[in-house]
């Protein structure tokens, strides 16, 4: 499962990700990083039965987490079909079925936001949909 991390100002400069990682044995893969003086933001996927857990020692640190359940939208009737999303997207969310219609495998997104900008019909949306 992604979640989303927010470090605030205070604990820039604590390794909270390697403690939380050597304290659960978790395997996290960092999908997604933004640092800048002010805040610090990660995307990470976390094996689903090591993801409590997670949860629970980054919140003890101080850690802001959102588990995010969908992360793009995607508006099949306005969809053309065009296959330019396959071409953008670097987590191969999306590819063409045997009629050549399109498929998302959504567990993928990172949130990047490219396929977005790229779709020529507006039929992908960003979702901030969490739980
Ligand atoms: S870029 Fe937009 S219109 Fe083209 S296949 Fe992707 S979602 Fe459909
Ligand atoms: S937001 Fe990025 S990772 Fe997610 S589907 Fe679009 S291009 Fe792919």
């Amino acid at each position: 499962m992604k979640l989303q991390l927010r470090f605030p100002p205070h604990l820039h400069g604590v390794p909270n990700t390697a403690e939380v990682i050597l304290e659960t044995g978790a395997r996290m893969n960092i999908e997604r990083a933004y640092v800048d003086a002010v805040r610090g933001e990660l995307i990470i996927d976390v094996p689903r039965e090591k993801v409590d857990r997670v949860v629970e020692l980054f919140k003890q640190k101080g850690v802001e987490v959102r588990r995010l359940v969908k992360l793009i939208a995607w508006d099949e009737d306005k969809c053309i079909h065009c296959g330019a999303c396959i071409s953008v997207c670097p987590s191969h969310v999306f590819k063409f079925d045997h009629t050549w219609r399109l498929n998302l495998d959504e567990e993928k997104c990172i949130k990047c936001d490219v396929c977005v900008r790229a779709c020529p019909v507006g039929a992908l949306a960003s979702v901030s949909n969490q739980s």
